[in-house]
């Protein structure tokens, strides 16, 4: 059924990446930026780890840490910007895509497609006008919230309850309407339960959730419910998994709980509503003061990295587990990169 005869294992798994990964969701504009004396970062650190894994289109998202909130965040935000692109003109293997023909363009030119995307709306404050700019300089898909609250609204917290009982502001209902209206997607990602029904009325449109966790397997505010599962299926949506909170036990990390994760969307969805947003972030961790570290676990959870899942280098062990696990090519290929294209297709 899926591996043709007199295939390796490896040769399996290349077949599976031939068209290259989709991975919503990586933190990598906010350490060009800190890295903005040190130029050439993606083409040193990032592509080699992109090409190991055969990633093929990510999901880069604009983040501001709390240090610059609030006066710097959008400063900070288009330094990022700056970076991404100041980067990507010097290296072939990067192109920054602003629509599905462009990614596809990309591809077939052996490039990495980038799409930008913001994670908390701080950068715009409470000014509608400013979704514009950052539309115009490639901004693609908005999750509206981190953990804190800001004008748009509230982020779940790391706990199975606390999270701010409130839905979203009047700016954060303009803000969803008019990303609709202008072709951004809407991803609900990190935002509180009440916001997170507030946008599902709001909305017509598929929307996705680019990294998060089921409840099941690890029940804090800031993972999915059951019952928010399927209401992206219902929309037509996809749920990336996030390979940094699958549990909260260091010893049940593992990449096959990982597949749990995407197993239990697939019982609930189906097939079509599940990708990957890795959210990969060890290296940023082991960059940080031991004092900030700190600081960040106490007020969000201490993640607990899957030990031969912690960057793109190890995308393959992913796909060889899904290969053993009895997924099917198809299946494979629609958890790999096939429903990312297909939202990415609808929405762009
Ligand atoms: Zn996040």
């Amino acid at each position: 059924m899926s591996a043709t005869p007199n295939e390796s294992i490896d040769q399996h798994i290349e077949r599976l990446h031939r068209h290259g990964l989709v991975d919503m969701h990586f933190d990598m504009p906010m350490d060009l930026y800190e890295k903005r004396n040190r130029p050439n970062v993606i083409k040193s650190h990032y592509l080699p780890e992109f090409e190991a894994g055969d990633i093929g289109v990510v999901g880069s998202a604009l983040y501001v840490e709390d240090r610059y909130m609030p006066e710097q965040a959008l400063r900070v935000a288009l330094g990022q910007i700056s970076r991404v692109y100041a980067e990507v003109e010097k290296t072939d293997g990067f192109a920054v895509c602003r629509n599905y023909q462009e990614i596809v363009r990309a591809r077939e030119g052996k490039k990495i497609a980038i799409v930008l995307t913001m994670e908390g709306a701080e950068p715009l404050g409470d000014d509608l006008n400013l979704l514009r700019v950052f539309y115009e300089l490639g901004l693609r898909e908005i999750c509206l919230t981190h953990a804190r609250r800001n004008a748009a609204g509230s982020g779940g917290i790391f706990a199975p309850t606390g999270s701010p009982k409130d839905g979203l502001t009047g700016f954060g209902r303009e803000l969803v309407s008019e990303c609709e209206r202008i072709g951004i997607i809407v991803d609900l990602a990190h935002i509180n339960p009440q916001g997170f029904e507030d946008i599902v009325s709001l909305t017509k449109k598929p929307f996705i959730v680019s990294h998060t966790n089921a409840r099941k397997f690890y029940d804090i505010e800031r993972n999915v419910s059951d019952d928010q599962i399927k209401l992206v299926g219902q929309r037509g949506g996809v749920i990336g998994i996030n390979a940094i909170l699958v549990t909260s036990r260091p010893e049940k990390a593992t990449i096959d709980h990982y597949i749990d994760h995407i197993e239990h969307v697939i019982n609930l969805i189906g097939i079509d509503g599940v990708g990957i947003g890795f959210d990969f972030c060890e290296y940023l961790f082991n960059q940080l003061p031991k004092e900030i570290v700190e600081e960040l676990a106490a007020k969000l959870a201490r993640p607990c990295f899957i030990s031969d899942l912690t960057n793109h280098t190890h995308a393959r062990n992913l796909t060889r587990k899904l290969i053993e696990r009895g997924f099917t090519d198809e299946d494979i290929e629609k958890i790999l990169f096939r429903n990312w294209m297909r939202i990415l297709r609808e929405l762009l």
